[in-house]
């Protein structure tokens, strides 16, 4: 069992070549040119349908986290530039698309689907330099279903009367929207695409560690002929943030993020008349009972944290394996990791790239000192990882207390604790068992196990013998502090309507 330190160590020194002796292929790498992707230098912010420089005259850099190389830099939007934004989006909202044909706008938000897929691979570029997710993670996840949410909520602007049969549906007026770092051009999807469709103008801020494909989609926009000020996207960090949720002339705040900021978000708009939905953090449980197909469970589960380096609110990061069948699942779990490559992001081979910012890569060691502190072991594979930017090998804690703080609360990394149940009611009370709600994955053979699973989990989305399985007509969210409201499919809509 390493220790962190040591790991840690052996890291810098970039020891131990990946596979060595393993009798593993070694894959020569296969790098995507960055040539397709244009990046500007500066970038301004997004209102009214042009790039205006920001009235704090601040700007600030975007790193590459695989590298540390500055990428660019963006402007951040103080109070000022939040109002600019709001009353541009009001000004669209009461003149031009409140009153637009549902079948214009549809057509609108169809073209930005289009020019989504066909600027596509250059998106998926940025969005891997920008936050550090594979290539193949954002080629095949990311900008497909963000193209899709755009397609699907199209066809839903014209035919709202059929979603709320004999029922008076309105608009709200200006959205205001802010999005994490693990999903920026997916999250601005979810938030732009259903806001469009209902009639809505928007205010979208990205996180400030990921701006750059939120601003793409800015270009995509305008080039799209959208109405000036239906879409404005501005780029800031927390007091950004802040400003558009207290912003008084703003309908709807719909946030992603963290709990603790949820928190804050929903203090400040209690009292007011501002609609609000927040999807906030989430400690999945991913169980495999003993008549599930192993080999296909621990892909599954390997999916559900590794992949994207453990970035997703919804990650299966506690794992839960019946008695019976825990040697042999551990054993699989750690020869499959063995063969996971971790590095380049922008190589198509690597599984786990690099994790988001320096921040959060110290948050995770954080972390793994106190699982070790509480008497958990730790597993790590001894890979070699670059030498420059942020990156860790996949963790496994084992012997993991149920009331451990690994076991309790969002890590977002690439780190995943196991326990052992024996009954389903067991496993039933210990998935339940944490102040989050979010999703949960549940493996067996047995579809009377599975039903019986799903309905006692309190959590938005439990997969089946799959995991983190996305598309835009099924709707996401959570219970407890994972939040509340729900994204995607008809329930989507709702978030953005009176009803
Ligand atoms: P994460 O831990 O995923 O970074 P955060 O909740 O810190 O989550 O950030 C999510 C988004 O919320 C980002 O766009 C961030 O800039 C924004 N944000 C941070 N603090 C605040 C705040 N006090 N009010 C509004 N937005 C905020």
């Amino acid at each position: 069992m390493a220790s962190i330190s040591k790991t840690i160590k052996k890291n810098k020194q970039s020891v131990a070549p990946l596979l060595e002796g393993s009798g593993m292929i070694e894959y020569a790498p296969a790098p995507e040119s960055k040539s397709s992707a244009k990046i500007n230098a500066k970038y301004d912010l997004f209102i009214n349908g042009k790039f205006e420089k920001p009235l704090s005259k601040k700007y600030f850099d975007t790193i590459n986290p695989a590298t540390e190389e500055k990428i660019s830099t963006v402007a951040e939007a103080n109070a000022a530039d939040v109002d600019r934004a709001v009353k541009a989006a009001r000004n669209a909202y009461n003149k031009v698309w409140s009153k637009m044909p549902a079948k214009e706008r549809a057509k609108y938000i169809y073209r930005i689907a289009r020019m989504i897929q066909e600027r596509a691979r250059e998106l998926a570029i940025i969005e891997t330099m920008d936050g550090g997710k594979p290539i193949r993670e954002s080629r095949d996840i990311d900008v497909p279903i963000a193209a899709n949410h755009f397609f699907y909520y199209a066809g839903w602007a014209d035919k709202l009367q059929y979603a709320y049969p004999n029922k008076k549906i309105e608009s709200l007026g200006v959205a205001g929207q802010i999005i994490p770092w693990n999903f920026p051009l997916l999250m601005a999807a979810w938030k732009i695409a259903p806001a469009l469709a209902t009639g809505n103008t928007v205010v979208l801020k990205p996180a400030e560690t990921t701006p750059l494909t939120a601003l793409k989609l800015a270009e995509i926009i305008q080039e799209s002929d959208l109405p000036p000020g239906v879409v404005n996207i501005i780029t800031g960090a927390g007091a950004t943030g802040a400003a558009i949720v207290n912003h008084p002339d703003i309908n709807k705040i719909a946030f992603t993020g963290s709990t603790d900021v949820g928190k804050i978000i929903q203090r400040a708009v209690a009292g007011t008349n501002k609609k609000i939905t927040l999807e906030l953090g989430g400690k999945a449980a991913n169980i495999i009972f003993d008549d599930a197909p192993l080999d296909q469970a621990v892909e599954g589960v390997i999916n559900g944290i590794f992949f994207n380096q453990g970035h997703v609110c919804c990650a299966g990061s506690r794992l839960f394996v019946q008695e019976s069948v825990y040697k042999i699942v551990l054993q699989k779990l750690k020869d499959r990791l063995a063969t996971l490559i971790v590095g380049d992001p922008l190589d198509k081979n690597t599984d786990i790239g690099a994790i988001n910012s320096k921040q959060q890569m110290d948050n995770i060691h954080k972390y793994l000192k106190i699982g070790e502190k509480e008497g958990a072991e730790m597993y790590q594979t001894q890979c070699i990882l670059p030498k420059k930017g942020f990156f860790m090998p996949p963790t496994l804690f084992t012997n993991v207390a149920q009331s451990s703080r690994i076991a309790q609360e969002e890590i977002f990394g690439p780190v995943l604790t196991i326990q052992t149940f024996r009954t389903d009611d067991e496993v039933i009370e210990k998935a339940n068992n944490t102040p989050y709600g979010l999703s949960a994955g549940v493996w067996t053979d047995k579809g009377s196990k599975i039903f019986n699973l799903t309905t006692k989990m309190r959590a938005g989305v439990v997969w089946a013998n799959t995991y983190n399985k996305f598309d835009p007509t099924s709707p996401f969210g959570g219970y407890k502090e994972s939040g509340f409201g729900r994204e995607g499919g008809l329930h989507g809509l709702s978030a953005y309507l009176n009803v």
